[in-house]
Protein backbone atom coordinates (compact mmCIF):
# COMPACT_ATOMS: atom_id res chain seq x y z
CA UNK A 1 0.00 0.00 0.00
CA UNK A 2 1.18 3.66 -0.82
CA UNK A 3 1.15 4.32 3.19
CA UNK A 4 3.53 1.78 3.97
CA UNK A 5 5.87 4.20 1.51
CA UNK A 6 6.24 7.17 2.88
CA UNK A 7 8.12 7.96 6.16
CA UNK A 8 6.65 9.66 8.91
CA UNK A 9 8.02 13.51 8.83
CA UNK A 10 9.60 12.26 12.63
CA UNK A 11 11.77 10.19 11.08
CA UNK A 12 13.68 12.30 8.51
CA UNK A 13 16.85 14.17 8.87
CA UNK A 14 19.43 15.15 11.61
CA UNK A 15 20.61 17.64 13.85
CA UNK A 16 23.69 19.31 11.99
CA UNK A 17 26.99 19.44 14.09
CA UNK A 18 28.11 23.03 15.17
CA UNK A 19 31.31 24.00 13.47
CA UNK A 20 34.27 24.64 15.87
CA UNK A 21 34.68 28.30 14.36
CA UNK A 22 31.97 30.40 15.02
CA UNK A 23 31.26 33.45 12.08
CA UNK A 24 29.35 36.70 11.95
CA UNK A 25 26.78 36.44 9.15
CA UNK A 26 27.72 38.59 5.95
CA UNK A 27 24.40 38.40 4.13
CA UNK A 28 26.58 37.17 1.08
CA UNK A 29 26.43 33.17 1.07
CA UNK A 30 26.72 31.33 -2.04
CA UNK A 31 26.63 27.61 -2.37
CA UNK A 32 28.36 25.60 -4.18
CA UNK A 33 27.16 26.76 -7.35
CA UNK A 34 27.11 30.40 -6.61
CA UNK A 35 23.66 30.88 -5.79
CA UNK A 36 22.26 33.00 -2.64
CA UNK A 37 20.27 32.66 -0.21
CA UNK A 38 17.35 35.46 -1.48
CA UNK A 39 14.10 33.24 -0.57
CA UNK A 40 12.58 31.45 2.32
CA UNK A 41 9.31 29.44 2.56
CA UNK A 42 8.14 28.47 5.77
CA UNK A 43 5.52 25.74 6.03
CA UNK A 44 3.31 26.19 8.99
CA UNK A 45 1.37 23.13 9.16
CA UNK A 46 1.46 19.69 7.50
CA UNK A 47 -2.32 19.80 7.28
CA UNK A 48 -4.74 20.38 5.12
CA UNK A 49 -8.53 20.89 4.54
CA UNK A 50 -8.32 19.84 0.63
CA UNK A 51 -7.43 16.85 -1.16
CA UNK A 52 -5.71 17.78 -4.62
CA UNK A 53 -4.98 14.84 -6.35
CA UNK A 54 -1.45 16.10 -7.38
CA UNK A 55 -0.34 16.69 -3.50
CA UNK A 56 -2.26 14.77 -0.75
CA UNK A 57 -4.70 12.24 -2.97
CA UNK A 58 -7.11 10.91 -0.36
CA UNK A 59 -5.72 7.20 -0.63
CA UNK A 60 -2.51 7.91 1.04
CA UNK A 61 -3.59 10.85 2.94
CA UNK A 62 -6.67 8.96 4.98
CA UNK A 63 -7.90 8.95 8.45
CA UNK A 64 -5.29 6.80 9.17
CA UNK A 65 -2.62 9.23 8.00
CA UNK A 66 -0.27 10.47 11.07
CA UNK A 67 -0.04 14.20 11.09
CA UNK A 68 2.47 15.84 12.77
CA UNK A 69 1.74 16.42 16.58
CA UNK A 70 1.37 20.20 17.61
CA UNK A 71 4.23 19.91 19.84
CA UNK A 72 6.45 19.14 17.05
CA UNK A 73 5.61 21.98 15.14
CA UNK A 74 7.99 25.26 15.37
CA UNK A 75 6.41 27.74 17.83
CA UNK A 76 5.58 31.38 16.49
CA UNK A 77 8.66 32.42 18.28
CA UNK A 78 11.03 29.70 16.91
CA UNK A 79 10.07 30.59 13.73
CA UNK A 80 10.74 34.30 14.34
CA UNK A 81 13.85 33.48 15.92
CA UNK A 82 14.89 31.62 12.74
CA UNK A 83 14.04 33.45 10.34
CA UNK A 84 15.68 36.66 11.98
CA UNK A 85 18.93 34.36 11.02
CA UNK A 86 17.94 33.73 7.81
CA UNK A 87 17.43 37.37 7.24
CA UNK A 88 21.31 37.99 8.57
CA UNK A 89 22.94 35.67 5.82
CA UNK A 90 20.38 37.55 3.06
CA UNK A 91 16.73 36.88 2.62
CA UNK A 92 14.56 39.39 1.84
CA UNK A 93 11.21 37.68 0.84
CA UNK A 94 9.34 35.32 3.15
CA UNK A 95 6.53 33.21 2.18
CA UNK A 96 4.47 31.21 4.66
CA UNK A 97 2.88 27.66 3.11
CA UNK A 98 2.39 24.35 3.78
CA UNK A 99 -0.30 22.66 3.77
CA UNK A 100 -2.58 25.05 4.22
CA UNK A 101 -1.12 27.63 6.00
CA UNK A 102 -4.52 29.30 7.05
CA UNK A 103 -5.48 26.48 8.83
CA UNK A 104 -2.54 26.87 11.43
CA UNK A 105 -4.18 28.80 14.38
CA UNK A 106 -3.61 32.43 15.33
CA UNK A 107 -1.53 32.81 12.12
CA UNK A 108 -1.86 36.57 12.08
CA UNK A 109 0.02 36.76 15.35
CA UNK A 110 3.06 35.09 13.69
CA UNK A 111 2.24 37.45 10.63
CA UNK A 112 2.73 40.40 13.30
CA UNK A 113 5.79 39.27 14.18
CA UNK A 114 7.71 38.56 11.08
CA UNK A 115 6.19 41.60 9.65
CA UNK A 116 8.37 44.01 12.11
CA UNK A 117 11.38 42.12 10.55
CA UNK A 118 13.91 44.15 8.30
CA UNK A 119 16.35 43.00 5.58
CA UNK A 120 20.07 43.87 5.94
CA UNK A 121 19.68 46.52 4.06
CA UNK A 122 16.76 47.88 6.29
CA UNK A 123 13.86 47.39 4.18
CA UNK A 124 10.56 45.53 5.08
CA UNK A 125 10.68 42.03 3.80
CA UNK A 126 8.26 40.43 1.28
CA UNK A 127 5.61 38.48 3.05
CA UNK A 128 3.71 36.78 1.63
CA UNK A 129 1.51 33.64 1.46
CA UNK A 130 0.56 31.09 -0.83
CA UNK A 131 -3.46 29.42 0.50
CA UNK A 132 -5.97 27.34 -1.34
CA UNK A 133 -8.55 30.27 -0.48
CA UNK A 134 -10.71 28.01 1.59
CA UNK A 135 -10.93 30.71 4.32
CA UNK A 136 -9.60 33.65 2.31
CA UNK A 137 -12.39 35.53 2.38
CA UNK A 138 -12.86 35.06 6.28
CA UNK A 139 -9.27 35.92 6.79
CA UNK A 140 -8.33 38.65 4.19
CA UNK A 141 -9.05 41.60 6.74
CA UNK A 142 -6.92 40.64 9.47
CA UNK A 143 -4.47 38.90 7.74
CA UNK A 144 -3.59 42.42 5.83
CA UNK A 145 -3.85 44.19 9.52
CA UNK A 146 -1.31 42.13 11.13
CA UNK A 147 1.12 43.15 8.02
CA UNK A 148 1.03 40.49 5.02
CA UNK A 149 2.01 42.07 2.03
CA UNK A 150 0.59 39.87 -0.61
CA UNK A 151 -1.37 36.40 -1.26
CA UNK A 152 -0.61 33.97 -3.67
CA UNK A 153 -4.33 31.92 -4.54
CA UNK A 154 -4.38 28.36 -5.98
CA UNK A 155 -7.29 27.88 -8.00
CA UNK A 156 -7.15 24.69 -10.97
CA UNK A 157 -10.21 25.16 -12.74
CA UNK A 158 -12.96 27.41 -13.50
CA UNK A 159 -15.71 24.94 -14.22
CA UNK A 160 -16.70 23.75 -10.99
CA UNK A 161 -16.83 19.81 -11.28
CA UNK A 162 -13.43 19.95 -12.65
CA UNK A 163 -12.01 21.57 -9.85
CA UNK A 164 -14.02 19.66 -7.54
CA UNK A 165 -12.42 16.71 -8.79
CA UNK A 166 -8.71 18.15 -8.24
CA UNK A 167 -9.53 19.28 -4.65
CA UNK A 168 -11.39 16.03 -4.16
CA UNK A 169 -13.41 17.57 -1.14
CA UNK A 170 -15.94 19.55 -3.27
CA UNK A 171 -14.88 23.28 -2.29
CA UNK A 172 -16.39 25.12 -5.07
CA UNK A 173 -14.98 27.92 -7.60
CA UNK A 174 -17.10 30.86 -6.43
CA UNK A 175 -15.89 30.34 -2.96
CA UNK A 176 -12.24 30.47 -4.19
CA UNK A 177 -13.41 33.53 -6.60
CA UNK A 178 -14.38 35.10 -3.49
CA UNK A 179 -11.48 35.19 -1.39
CA UNK A 180 -9.64 36.64 -4.38
CA UNK A 181 -11.95 39.46 -4.60
CA UNK A 182 -12.00 40.06 -0.66
CA UNK A 183 -7.89 39.73 -0.82
CA UNK A 184 -7.77 42.23 -3.28
CA UNK A 185 -10.33 44.57 -1.82
CA UNK A 186 -8.49 44.72 1.29
CA UNK A 187 -5.12 45.32 -0.58
CA UNK A 188 -3.31 41.96 -0.31
CA UNK A 189 -1.88 42.17 -3.96
CA UNK A 190 -0.77 42.32 -6.43
CA UNK A 191 -2.50 39.00 -6.44
CA UNK A 192 -0.83 35.72 -8.28
CA UNK A 193 -3.49 32.66 -9.27
CA UNK A 194 -1.52 29.60 -9.27
CA UNK A 195 -3.16 26.60 -11.57
CA UNK A 196 -0.93 23.13 -11.77
CA UNK A 197 -2.01 21.62 -15.06
CA UNK A 198 -2.30 18.17 -15.34
CA UNK A 199 -2.66 16.17 -18.57
CA UNK A 200 -6.18 14.99 -19.15
CA UNK A 201 -7.53 16.31 -16.16
CA UNK A 202 -7.55 20.27 -16.21
CA UNK A 203 -6.13 21.14 -19.30
CA UNK A 204 -9.18 22.03 -21.29
CA UNK A 205 -9.25 24.99 -18.15
CA UNK A 206 -6.63 26.50 -19.39
CA UNK A 207 -8.02 28.87 -22.27
CA UNK A 208 -10.87 29.72 -19.68
CA UNK A 209 -8.68 30.28 -16.99
CA UNK A 210 -6.54 32.92 -19.61
CA UNK A 211 -9.56 34.25 -20.75
CA UNK A 212 -11.36 34.88 -17.22
CA UNK A 213 -7.91 36.25 -15.77
CA UNK A 214 -6.76 38.58 -18.63
CA UNK A 215 -7.90 42.58 -18.10
CA UNK A 216 -8.00 41.70 -14.70
CA UNK A 217 -5.39 42.57 -11.74
CA UNK A 218 -4.57 38.94 -11.12
CA UNK A 219 -1.70 37.48 -12.61
CA UNK A 220 -2.47 33.87 -13.39
CA UNK A 221 0.64 31.57 -13.62
CA UNK A 222 0.33 27.54 -15.04
CA UNK A 223 2.36 25.29 -13.30
CA UNK A 224 3.76 22.40 -14.28
CA UNK A 225 2.90 18.88 -12.66
CA UNK A 226 5.68 17.76 -10.87
CA UNK A 227 7.05 15.07 -9.57
CA UNK A 228 7.30 15.84 -6.15
CA UNK A 229 7.03 13.23 -3.05
CA UNK A 230 6.05 9.98 -3.36
CA UNK A 231 2.15 9.55 -3.35
CA UNK A 232 0.85 11.20 -6.38
CA UNK A 233 1.79 8.88 -8.96
CA UNK A 234 3.24 11.48 -11.27
CA UNK A 235 4.29 10.35 -14.87
CA UNK A 236 5.72 12.35 -17.41
CA UNK A 237 2.87 12.05 -20.37
CA UNK A 238 0.32 14.07 -17.72
CA UNK A 239 3.10 17.05 -17.92
CA UNK A 240 1.94 19.52 -20.27
CA UNK A 241 4.69 21.71 -21.16
CA UNK A 242 4.52 25.21 -20.57
CA UNK A 243 5.73 25.95 -24.28
CA UNK A 244 2.32 24.05 -24.93
CA UNK A 245 0.52 25.82 -22.82
CA UNK A 246 2.09 29.35 -24.55
CA UNK A 247 1.17 27.64 -27.86
CA UNK A 248 -2.74 27.45 -26.96
CA UNK A 249 -3.38 30.43 -25.71
CA UNK A 250 -1.48 32.28 -28.02
CA UNK A 251 -3.45 31.05 -30.78
CA UNK A 252 -6.37 32.89 -29.75
CA UNK A 253 -4.88 35.75 -27.49
CA UNK A 254 -1.64 36.67 -28.66
CA UNK A 255 1.19 36.76 -26.82
CA UNK A 256 4.88 38.44 -26.49
CA UNK A 257 7.54 37.22 -23.75
CA UNK A 258 8.28 40.07 -21.25
CA UNK A 259 11.70 39.89 -19.55
CA UNK A 260 11.98 38.60 -15.59
CA UNK A 261 11.45 40.89 -13.10
CA UNK A 262 15.16 39.51 -11.30
CA UNK A 263 17.05 36.65 -11.31
CA UNK A 264 15.84 34.11 -10.17
CA UNK A 265 12.49 34.38 -10.94
CA UNK A 266 10.86 31.14 -11.14
CA UNK A 267 7.90 32.20 -13.76
CA UNK A 268 8.71 33.03 -17.42
CA UNK A 269 6.79 36.02 -18.16
CA UNK A 270 4.18 36.64 -21.54
CA UNK A 271 1.88 39.57 -21.84
CA UNK A 272 -1.21 39.80 -24.11
CA UNK A 273 -0.26 41.92 -26.98
CA UNK A 274 -4.05 43.70 -27.82
CA UNK A 275 -4.35 45.44 -31.25
CA UNK A 276 -5.24 48.63 -28.96
CA UNK A 277 -1.13 48.57 -27.72
CA UNK A 278 -2.60 47.15 -24.06
CA UNK A 279 -3.31 43.30 -24.53
CA UNK A 280 -4.51 42.82 -20.63
CA UNK A 281 -1.86 41.66 -18.46
CA UNK A 282 0.47 39.13 -18.52
CA UNK A 283 0.56 35.33 -17.63
CA UNK A 284 3.34 33.44 -15.79
CA UNK A 285 4.79 29.76 -16.89
CA UNK A 286 6.56 28.01 -14.08
CA UNK A 287 8.31 25.19 -15.80
CA UNK A 288 9.79 23.22 -13.04
CA UNK A 289 9.87 19.70 -15.62
CA UNK A 290 10.56 21.20 -19.09
CA UNK A 291 13.04 24.24 -18.47
CA UNK A 292 14.32 24.12 -15.24
CA UNK A 293 15.38 26.93 -13.18
CA UNK A 294 17.46 25.46 -10.92
CA UNK A 295 20.78 27.60 -12.09
CA UNK A 296 18.95 30.68 -10.30
CA UNK A 297 17.28 28.64 -6.89
CA UNK A 298 17.99 30.76 -3.87
CA UNK A 299 15.04 28.89 -2.33
CA UNK A 300 15.63 27.41 1.14
CA UNK A 301 12.60 25.86 2.92
CA UNK A 302 11.55 25.36 6.64
CA UNK A 303 9.34 22.45 7.15
CA UNK A 304 7.03 22.33 9.78
CA UNK A 305 9.07 20.70 12.14
CA UNK A 306 12.09 22.71 11.71
CA UNK A 307 13.70 21.10 9.30
CA UNK A 308 15.67 23.00 6.61
CA UNK A 309 15.63 21.58 2.88
CA UNK A 310 18.01 23.12 0.34
CA UNK A 311 16.02 21.90 -2.52
CA UNK A 312 12.03 20.31 -3.12
CA UNK A 313 12.79 16.61 -3.85
CA UNK A 314 15.30 16.92 -1.37
CA UNK A 315 14.86 13.57 0.68
CA UNK A 316 16.44 14.31 4.13
CA UNK A 317 16.43 17.69 5.90
CA UNK A 318 18.68 19.04 8.70
CA UNK A 319 17.34 19.68 11.87
CA UNK A 320 16.95 23.26 13.29
CA UNK A 321 14.62 22.53 15.65
CA UNK A 322 16.92 20.18 17.53
CA UNK A 323 19.49 23.45 17.72
CA UNK A 324 17.05 26.05 18.77
CA UNK A 325 15.68 23.00 21.60
CA UNK A 326 19.27 22.11 22.63
CA UNK A 327 19.23 25.74 23.71
CA UNK A 328 22.20 26.31 20.95
CA UNK A 329 22.97 30.30 20.59
CA UNK A 330 21.89 32.13 17.43
CA UNK A 331 25.45 32.56 16.71
CA UNK A 332 25.54 28.77 16.31
CA UNK A 333 23.03 27.80 14.34
CA UNK A 334 23.68 31.23 11.60
CA UNK A 335 26.83 29.14 11.83
CA UNK A 336 25.39 25.91 11.05
CA UNK A 337 23.54 27.85 8.51
CA UNK A 338 26.02 29.10 6.51
CA UNK A 339 27.57 25.65 6.38
CA UNK A 340 25.18 23.87 4.38
CA UNK A 341 24.38 26.47 2.45
CA UNK A 342 27.86 26.67 1.08
CA UNK A 343 27.53 22.78 1.34
CA UNK A 344 24.55 23.18 -1.37
CA UNK A 345 25.14 21.38 -4.89
CA UNK A 346 21.08 20.79 -4.99
CA UNK A 347 19.40 20.79 -9.09
CA UNK A 348 17.57 18.13 -9.19
CA UNK A 349 15.00 19.38 -11.81
CA UNK A 350 17.99 20.48 -13.99
CA UNK A 351 19.18 16.90 -13.92
CA UNK A 352 15.43 15.66 -14.14
CA UNK A 353 14.72 17.81 -17.21
CA UNK A 354 18.09 16.05 -19.02
CA UNK A 355 16.32 12.96 -18.22
CA UNK A 356 12.54 12.92 -18.50
CA UNK A 357 12.21 9.65 -18.14
CA UNK A 358 12.45 9.58 -14.73
CA UNK A 359 15.46 9.97 -12.65
CA UNK A 360 16.14 7.29 -10.28
CA UNK A 361 12.53 7.04 -8.32
CA UNK A 362 12.77 7.32 -4.71
CA UNK A 363 9.93 6.76 -2.67
CA UNK A 364 11.64 9.20 -0.21
CA UNK A 365 11.02 12.08 -1.34
CA UNK A 366 9.49 14.50 0.99
CA UNK A 367 5.85 15.50 0.56
CA UNK A 368 4.94 18.38 -0.67
CA UNK A 369 2.59 19.26 2.43
CA UNK A 370 4.88 19.13 4.53
CA UNK A 371 7.96 20.72 3.22
CA UNK A 372 5.95 23.79 1.80
CA UNK A 373 5.37 24.39 -1.91
N1 LIG B 1 -2.30 24.82 0.36
C1 LIG B 1 -1.75 25.97 -0.24
C2 LIG B 1 -2.12 26.05 -1.71
O1 LIG B 1 -2.51 25.03 -2.27
O2 LIG B 1 -1.99 27.13 -2.25
C3 LIG B 1 -0.25 26.09 -0.07
C4 LIG B 1 0.57 24.83 -0.16
S1 LIG B 1 0.62 24.07 -1.77
C5 LIG B 1 1.64 22.68 -1.45
C6 LIG B 1 1.63 25.20 -2.68
C7 LIG B 1 1.55 25.13 -4.17
O3 LIG B 1 2.10 23.91 -4.61
C8 LIG B 1 0.15 25.19 -4.73
O4 LIG B 1 0.04 26.24 -5.67
C9 LIG B 1 -0.02 23.84 -5.39
O5 LIG B 1 -0.87 23.92 -6.48
C10 LIG B 1 1.39 23.47 -5.74
N2 LIG B 1 1.59 22.03 -5.93
C11 LIG B 1 1.32 21.03 -5.07
N3 LIG B 1 1.64 19.83 -5.60
C12 LIG B 1 2.15 20.08 -6.83
C13 LIG B 1 2.69 19.27 -7.88
N4 LIG B 1 2.74 17.93 -7.79
N5 LIG B 1 3.12 19.87 -9.00
C14 LIG B 1 3.07 21.22 -9.12
N6 LIG B 1 2.61 22.03 -8.17
C15 LIG B 1 2.13 21.48 -7.04
FE1 LIG C 1 -3.73 21.29 0.17
FE2 LIG C 1 -2.38 23.06 -1.24
FE3 LIG C 1 -1.73 20.48 -1.37
FE4 LIG C 1 -4.01 21.27 -2.45
S1 LIG C 1 -1.96 21.88 -3.09
S2 LIG C 1 -3.75 19.50 -1.10
S3 LIG C 1 -4.62 22.90 -1.10
S4 LIG C 1 -1.55 21.76 0.40
FE1 LIG D 1 15.59 24.67 -6.58
FE2 LIG D 1 15.67 22.03 -6.18
FE3 LIG D 1 13.66 23.13 -7.58
FE4 LIG D 1 16.12 23.01 -8.63
S1 LIG D 1 14.83 21.28 -8.12
S2 LIG D 1 14.73 24.80 -8.65
S3 LIG D 1 17.39 23.32 -6.78
S4 LIG D 1 14.11 23.48 -5.40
Amino acid sequence: MAEKIIMMAEQRGNAPAIPAILEAPTGLLSDRLARPLHDLRISVTDRCNFRCVYCMPKAVFDSDYQYLPHTSLLSFEEITRLAKIFIAHGVEKIRLTGGEPLLRKNLERLIAMLAELKTIHGKPLDLTLTTNASLLARKAQSLKDAGLQRVTVSLDALDNATFQRMNDVDFSVDDVLKGIDMARQVGLGPIKINMVVKGGMNDDQILPMARHFRNTPYILRFIEYMDVGASNGWKMDEVIPSAEVVRRIHAEMPLAPVAANYAGETAARWRYVGNDGDGGGEIGLISSVTQAFCADCSRARLSTEGKLYTCLFATSGHDLRALLRNGRADEEISTVLAHLWRAREDRYSELRTNNTDGLPRSANKVEMSYIGG
